[in-house]
């Protein structure tokens, strides 16, 4: 901010005060976000992708991961990388839910997409067992595939686990000399289970779930309790889904407080229920920065790091 006090300093005549100065809120208020996991691919967005996009940028979110869902979704959101080049990236997996898809060719498949430099990471894969939609057995051999074709790559994995703890740190564990980095998104666990996904050396990813949460040992009392290091913390939309419900009356006063009236004016216009977008990132930020009691522009600025690290974005 020192450099922006000098140029005021140097005011041209035909620049107001004001003006500067509503230039230097602007910038001071806006962020440098990362949403590590978006899914542009998703049909809510075809008719207005290039707005979303915009939005986002708009918003402070400066980079976003497009989610790899299946085969076809991937080779999508590869696509979608090269439409918006610097600003978007993606990854390439089968979801849990389609594990049931998985052929014999779908190794060499997703081998050849993750070839790609735009492509940063292996997933979304993993384990559901709350909803099941593909047969639990199928789902640990079509995971561990991916997370062997992970450690064959080299390139980061993008985890999804649900009511299945226990299995993900058993197949994880099979790799522990090998595994890349990998991030466990949208982690909706107990704070046991998030201390062993830090101790395996997991980054924790977090969404506007939050706003949900009920439990007494859930995200926000993770958030509370200061359990998960800056450095490990990464932030996502899941948009369309995960729309963080900020009028909700499970969020205290004071974290509704926290928000500020920029990152709302975004969430309020543009996201809903039926579809939320990167532009709720800084929402989520500022939420997470509260619960945790830290500055909002230090978590910004730890979060963009660790996806900067993680996934190496050119
Ligand atoms: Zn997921």
């Amino acid at each position: 901010m020192a450099d922006s006090k000098t140029k005021s300093g140097n005011n041209p005549d035909n620049i107001s005060e004001l003006k500067i100065k509503q230039i230097e809120d602007e910038v001071a208020s806006s962020y440098l976000l990362v949403d590590i996991g978006a899914n542009l691919t998703n049909s809510k967005y075809s008719r207005d992708l290039d707005s979303v996009v915009e939005r986002a940028k708009d918003a402070g979110v400066k980079k976003i991961m497009v989610t790899g869902a299946s085969v076809q979704c991937s080779k999508e959101a590869l696509r979608l990388t090269r439409l918006y080049p610097g600003m978007l990236y993606s990854s390439a997996g089968i979801h849990p839910h389609d594990a049931k898809t998985w052929t014999d060719d779908c190794y060499d498949t997703i081998k050849e997409l993750a070839s790609n430099p735009e492509c940063v990471a292996i997933g979304e894969c993993g384990l559901d067992f709350n909803r099941n939609f593909s047969p639990q057995d199928v789902q640990m051999e079509v995971f561990e595939k991916q997370v062997q074709l992970a450690c064959e790559v080299g390139k980061p994995l993008f985890l999804h686990e649900r009511d299945a703890h226990d299995d993900m740190v058993r197949i994880l564990g099979k790799f522990k000399d090998r595994m890349p980095p990998a991030v466990l998104h949208c982690f909706t666990g107990t704070s046991a289970q998030a201390l062993k996904y830090l101790e395996m050396g997991l980054y924790i990813g977090l969404t506007g779930f939050l706003w949900k949460d009920k439990s007494d040992d859930g995200v926000r009392s993770i958030l509370e309790k200061g359990l998960i290091p800056l450095d490990r913390l990464l932030i996502e939309t899941d948009a369309p889904f995960m729309y963080p419900n900020v009028r909700g009356s499970k969020i205290p006063a004071n974290i509704k407080q926290a928000l500020s009236d920029r990152s709302l004016s975004f969430l309020n216009r543009y996201c809903t229920f039926q579809r939320n977008e990167p532009c709720a990132l800084p929402v989520i930020v500022e939420m997470i920065a509260a619960y945790m009691k830290r500055p909002v522009e230090e978590v910004a600025m730890a979060t963009t790091i660790n996806a900067i690290k993680l996934f190496g974005f050119s």
